[in-house]
């Protein structure tokens, strides 16, 4: 599709779906390589996606993982009723991020609209702020100040972004265009903050605290982002130009089944395994255990595993979390350059915590007879839950409300608390909005939670780039291309939200995995066909804008 934007930049304006359809495929490994060894370290979307085209290229990955397959793509199941699930981690995906509905579509999932506030698949929204209760169909049933925040959002994105401009770019797939345009704004701001941009934007000037605040709290599109205010401006700048806050779905059965899908998945194109070969069967049916050391041994790189077991690759790629590098596993220092050590240390995580309940069926949509509304809609709040969002599994199926989607802050105030405490706290503040609604009458089993940043396998849900970490970003994200490197620090391989321009993002992680695929062939000789260039075959010409460092 020619006319439609996709997450085509702005950073890297390569267009990853293109690559992925494209008959002639990715690659191809000489034949002397075909069925060599690359260890993929974790088994999120990101290890999973590379592992399955790394296998369709005819090499054999080696797949390890401390937990469990899926990584951040965490679908938990309800313990009564184990077909209903609570998405601990990504649960909304926006259509134009192609990459990763490629995989999606490749594995034909069920989705469905997400019910994002003031959106048809809600299909009502509550916002409450300062004690105030307001009650929406959509936007126009708001009182006026909220428009008057979100024509200011639109107006600045407009007159300080050029968004119109970099969309209409990005959706010609013009690559020089999409530069031109990105280049002026990582200069003008790498170094500054969402809240500066709020704060200092001509369309917001005349505009009181109070419209700032109200944009900090109802956000614009799922929710309030006041959380990301001390974020580097271009972190956000990406989310909106890529339209990663619209057309938002969820996987009926929950997006785990992605990462477990393509560890199931046999290809119909595979080179030099046998057709039906699947990552799964290279592993009789098991990853390799967590990672506990990485050296380098001569031209090898060689991987520990918690169990003492060492085995020797000449390439690997690490998917894990970044800080994981310097803390939980021993990885020899030689093997990247100080630069690319300050980036992975310096990355900076947010902290997100979400808690859910099982409900015997979406009793939301009866309606109140004493107000005449639906007994609870998805709801936005300055109180502590923050983000309330009501999932209809069906009319005669258990619903899912999670009850809180909180982070930074507001989800550090219940890092202490056990999974009923952080239920208890959330009802007592929906029963504050929801006078007449007795939410407790309708919860079934246990509810569940999740903090990330309390997990010693993450650390923080994802990296949410500071002020001046633009250089950061783009050391990480070319790491990939390894030519000019030093020997020693060869072979190694970075993908995963951390490298990827587009933090919190599942299709970000993807791009990441497809460079680093990229990559590893090339390590091994491998080339792209020439009607169908890789993104490492571009990377001079329309790789991400340098920024000196002296
Ligand atoms: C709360 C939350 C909400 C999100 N919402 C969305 C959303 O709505 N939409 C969206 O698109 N994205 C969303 N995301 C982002 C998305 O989930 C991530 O971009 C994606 O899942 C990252 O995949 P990954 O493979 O890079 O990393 P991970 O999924 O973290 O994979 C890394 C793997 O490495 C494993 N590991 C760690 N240490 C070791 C070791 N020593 N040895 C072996 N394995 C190890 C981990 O167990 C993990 O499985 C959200 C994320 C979070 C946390």
């Amino acid at each position: 599709m020619k006319d439609r934007l996709t997450a085509f930049g702005p950073d890297f304006p390569f267009a990853f779906d293109d690559w992925l359809e494209h008959p002639e495929g990715l690659g191809a490994i000489p034949s002397d390589a075909l069925g060599s060894e690359v260890a993929v370290v974790g088994a999120g979307v990101a290890g999973m996606v590379a592992a399955y085209e790394l296998m369709k290229l005819g090499l054999k990955p080696v797949v390890y993982e401390v937990g469990r397959i899926g990584g951040r793509l965490r679908s938990e199941p309800f313990d009564a009723a184990p077909h209903i699930v609570a998405e601990l981690g990504g649960m909304r995906f926006p259509k134009s991020g192609t990459a990763l509905w490629h995989y999606i579509d490749l594995l034909g999932l069920e989705t469905r609209d997400f019910p994002n506030p003031l959106t048809p698949a809600a299909p009502t929204t509550v916002i409450d702020l300062e004690g105030h209760s307001f009650f929406a169909e959509s936007a126009s049933d708001l009182p006026g100040v909220f428009a008057e925040v979100s024509d200011a959002w639109h107006r600045a994105l407009d007159e300080v972004a050029h968004l119109s401009e970099i969309q209409a770019a990005m959706i010609r797939k013009d690559s020089s265009a999409v530069r031109e345009i990105w280049q002026q704004l990582v200069d003008d701001w790498d170094d500054r903050t969402f809240y500066d941009f709020v704060a200092t934007s001509p369309a917001f000037a005349d505009l009181s605290f109070r419209h700032r605040e109200i944009f900090g709290q109802v956000g614009f599109g799922t929710g309030g982002w006041d959380s990301d205010f001390p974020n580097s401006m271009l972190e956000i700048f990406r989310v909106v130009m890529a339209g990663f806050e619209e057309d938002q779905h969820f996987i009926v059965g929950g997006a785990e089944q992605v990462p477990r899908g393509l560890w199931n998945h046999a290809p119909d194109n595979i080179a030099h395994w046998e057709p039906g070969t699947t990552v799964a069967s290279l592993h009789s049916g098991a990853p390799r255990p967590g990672v506990t050391g990485i050296r380098r041994a001569g031209s090898q790189l060689e991987i520990e595993d918690r169990w003492g077991q060492t085995r020797t690759y000449p390439a690997a790629l690490l998917t894990v979390q970044s800080w994981l590098l310097t803390t939980s596993i021993d990885v020899e220092e030689t093997l990247f350059s100080q630069k690319v050590w300050m980036a992975l240390d310096r990355t900076k995580y947010m902290q997100a915590s979400k808690t859910f309940v099982m409900v015997d069926r979406p009793f939301w949509k009866e309606i109140d007879p004493q107000t005449g509304r639906p007994k609870m809609s998805m709801t936005l709040t300055d109180r502590n839950t923050r983000g309330t969002y009501l999932i209809d599994n069906g009319d005669d199926e258990p619903g899912v409300i999670v009850l809180s989607y909180a982070w930074q802050a507001d989800a550090m105030k219940v890092l202490a608390m056990t999974a009923g405490e952080r239920a208890e706290l959330a009802i007592e503040t929906l029963e504050a909005i929801y006078l007449n609604t007795d939410l407790r009458g309708h919860i079934i089993g246990e509810p569940i939670t999740v903090s990330w940043e309390a997990d010693p396998h993450f650390l923080g849900a994802f990296k949410g780039a500071l002020p001046g970490h633009y250089r950061y970003n783009r050391r990480m994200h070319s790491h990939f291309m390894q030519a000019e490197m030093p020997a020693e620090q060869q072979g190694i391989f970075l993908a995963g939200d951390d490298v990827s321009w587009t933090p919190g993002w599942a299709e970000g992680a993807v791009h990441t995995a497809l460079n680093a695929v990229w990559g590893i062939a090339n390590t091994f000789g491998g080339r792209t066909s020439p009607d169908n260039p890789g993104p490492g075959d571009v990377y001079a010409d329309i790789g991400p804008i340098e920024l000196p460092d002296e």
